[in-house]
């Protein structure tokens, strides 16, 4: 008989970068070109089997507009895990990324889990970040890192299983 582990995990990032995307693809395998932006933040749950343990993550999505800064760090409480997410194809939003994990390690658990995704990996030809880059910065920080993409389904799957890992070896 297997166990069950449940971690909450929150998305941050920029707006725009496709946070809602991911969790739609990740949870229904679905991508909307015009996918409507989130106000405030919401939550839904989906399992994943890792041996004999299911893992339930309860996701939060969130808003990146800066009037929910506030709004945001308070729903970080009690997370697990976090992805960061970025754009490749917009600089400023690699930029912002550091907001969100000084955040993340000034407010949680030093325990948390946080993965960086570079999502918008199909739109390559518009690249603005630097793969090397954004790995250096995420092995400084003990992030998890990938170049995902929510349109493709590009190692979308893959970043949600490598967190429920590291989060079982914790
Ligand atoms: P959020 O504000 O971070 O939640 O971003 P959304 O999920 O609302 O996505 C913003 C826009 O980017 C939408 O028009 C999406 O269709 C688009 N988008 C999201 N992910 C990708 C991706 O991986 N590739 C491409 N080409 N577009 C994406
Ligand atoms: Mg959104």
């Amino acid at each position: 008989q297997g166990k069950i582990c449940q971690f909450k995990l929150i998305l941050l990032g920029q707006s725009g970068v496709g946070k809602s995307s991911s969790v739609l693809r990740y949870i229904n395998g679905q991508f909307h070109e015009n996918y409507e932006a989130t106000l405030g933040y919401r939550f839904v749950t989906h399992s994943v089997c890792l041996d004999d343990t299911t893992v339930k993550f309860v996701i939060w999505d969130t808003s990146g507009q800066s009037r929910y800064f506030s709004c945001v760090a308070e729903k970080t409480r009690g997370a697990h895990a976090a992805i960061v997410v970025y754009d490749i194809t917009a600089g400023n939003t690699f930029f912002r990324v550091r907001e969100w994990v000084n955040m993340l390690k000034s407010r949680t658990s030093p325990n948390i889990v946080i993965a960086l995704a570079g999502n918008k990996s199909d739109l390559a030809n518009k690249r603005m970040v630097e793969f090397d880059k954004a790995q250096a910065y995420a092995e400084e920080n003990g992030l998890l890192f990938m170049e995902t993409s929510a349109k493709t389904a590009m190692n979308v799957n893959e970043i949600f299983l490598a967190i429920a890992k590291k989060l079982l070896e914790n």
